[in-house]
């Protein structure tokens, strides 16, 4: 008697169901690694394509099978990889495996505004949000090397770390020539620019090219800008100032005359009236000479969004488990902290904003579609953006700038990989790149939500479930489970905040 075919179907799911009994360990990596039935979104800009069994060694993508639903009904199963007794399996049935994200804009903490903060709390939401590697564009870099060794060895429950320490500001090109070989000696992946005068600039831009360096611009408003960067071959810039400080037809924006850059409230309220003053055309011109020059483009759109919203920035849901109480008090208006400048900001001041917002999303979409490369970072732990919930909305705000959620991946995945110069190694799902995946619970191509690790509500069977989340991130070969980090995390957010309290408690008392 032929079996049929949804008896075959039952034992095709109580074959998956065994395989589920060989689940990873969070944090250990397997001998071998299986992630089964997976549908795949590749960090290339290509469409959703699966069942495919991917397989996994070494920390390196193995191979990729591509299945075939209906044959493997019919007996054809057996070409499928097996299981030993030192393979674990991932059932990623009905999920979907993306490139671990890569966050091109990040800060590694350990403090804030000189209170403690533990690195394992960044790390761990680094991780659960997806996020497999990070470019540190300004930390303790002596700090920051041992946790990029850590990780790379696996002792560190951590994403990959590229580290561009801040540059300086040396006086003269001799010193700016010395600081880049200093670096270079030092180990570091590229630099960091905020705030430079031309010739330093140039000088520094020339010798790293020759030591083979990156180089992240943070344009300031200053005597330099994106035409600076297109002539001397900046890697990217970050943010968005220089841009359209550069299409400026009188060489500088109309600031009031009390205006000081140096205070951040005027600072921020004036940034939100720079795009309305770029020349369109001007500005076409610099995007153009942006993509022949190839200098990319790492918006970190979520960092200013308390500009144009400020109740929903102090108000985001995730804040209520895993903020950190230092990071809290960071984010309290204070002129002492970088980007807590939140005084007597106005509904006109959010306005402005929010029409910033519209010509700097439109730019960004006339430079991809000039053939320019945009990447994806947060520039989370200011402004009340939190790590790794910062990308995710930064992901969202990609998508409300017109892109095609295909697109907003590759900027997180392929591009980004591409802006490290690793494109050969990360942001693919492909046989050969580094084993760097995340098992997502629900299709992000539909809803970039559903990665947020706090998941997403939805109704199964007539009752709200919870569901979403990056179920699984994989680095390096070694699979971290999502839900067990951020468990780890509130324990940390709770402790602090316990201590916290006792602390208070006892200056209260005195
Ligand atoms: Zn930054």
């Amino acid at each position: 008697m032929r079996t049929p075919l949804y008896i075959s179907i039952a034992i095709g799911l109580a074959a998956a169901n065994a395989a589920a009994q060989r689940a990873p360990t969070n944090g250990v990596r397997p001998a071998r690694l299986v992630v089964r039935n997976a549908t795949v979104v590749d960090g290339n800009g290509t469409p959703a394509k699966g069942p495919y069994d991917i397989v996994v060694e070494n920390g390196t993508i193995m191979q990729m099978v591509a299945l075939d639903p209906v044959a493997a009904g019919r007996g054809g199963a057996s070409r499928r990889p097996r299981a030993d007794a030192n393979t674990a399996e991932i059932d990623a049935t009905g999920k979907y495996v993306l490139p671990g994200l890569i966050n091109a804009h990040a800060h590694l903490q350990d403090e804030r505004a000189g209170q403690a903060q533990p690195i394992d709390y960044e790390l761990k939401i680094w991780l659960a949000c997806g996020i497999t590697a990070v470019r540190d564009v300004g930390s303790t870099t002596q700090k920051a090397l041992a946790w990029r060794d850590a990780s790379a060895k696996g002792t560190l429950a951590a994403p990959r770390i590229f580290i561009y320490p801040q540059f300086g500001r040396p006086t003269n090109a001799d010193s700016a020539r010395a600081r880049v070989r200093a670096l270079k000696a030092q180990g570091v992946d590229g630099i960091k620019l905020l705030g430079i005068d031309r010739d330093i600039m140039q000088a520094m831009e020339d010798e790293a090219h020759r030591e083979g360096l990156r180089i992240a611009h943070h344009v300031g408003v200053e005597e330099t800008n994106a035409w600076d960067d297109i002539h001397f071959g900046t890697t990217s810039i970050e943010h968005w100032y220089g841009i359209p400080d550069a299409a400026i037809l009188d060489g500088v924006q109309g600031f009031p005359s009390y205006y000081n850059y140096n205070n951040e409230t005027d600072r921020f309220r004036w940034a939100g009236h720079l795009w309305r003053e770029a020349d369109p055309k001007r500005l076409d011109m610099v995007l153009d000479s942006m993509v022949a020059r190839k200098v990319a483009w790492v918006p970190t759109l979520d960092i200013y969004e308390a500009s144009r919203d400020l109740q929903r920035a102090k108000t985001q849901p995730w804040f209520a488990d895993y903020l950190h109480p230092t990071l809290e008090e960071y984010f309290r208006p204070d002129p002492a902290n970088h980007g807590s400048y939140f005084f007597g900001w106005s509904s006109t001041d959010e306005t402005f904003w929010k029409e910033n917002y519209r010509i700097w999303m439109s730019a960004l979409r006339d430079f991809e579609r000039k053939g320019g490369l945009i990447g994806a970072g947060d520039d989370a732990g200011f402004i009340y953006q939190m790590y790794g919930f910062g990308l995710l909305r930064e992901l969202e705000l990609h998508q409300e700038a017109g892109f095609s959620t295909i697109k907003v991946i590759q900027h997180a995945t392929g591009n980004n990989a591409r802006i490290l110069g690793k494109e050969n190694e990360i942001g693919r799902v492909r046989q050969g790149f580094k084993a760097d995946l995340i098992v997502v619970n629900g299709n992000p191509l539909e809803n970039l939500k559903v990665l947020y690790p706090t998941g997403v509500e939805d109704v199964k069977d007539g009752r709200v479930v919870l569901t979403g989340g990056v179920e699984w991130t994989i680095k390096d070969g070694i699979p971290y489970h999502g839900p067990t980090l951020m468990r780890e995390v509130k324990e940390i957010v709770a402790k602090a905040r316990a201590e916290r309290g006792q602390r208070n408690d006892k200056t209260q008392r005195r």
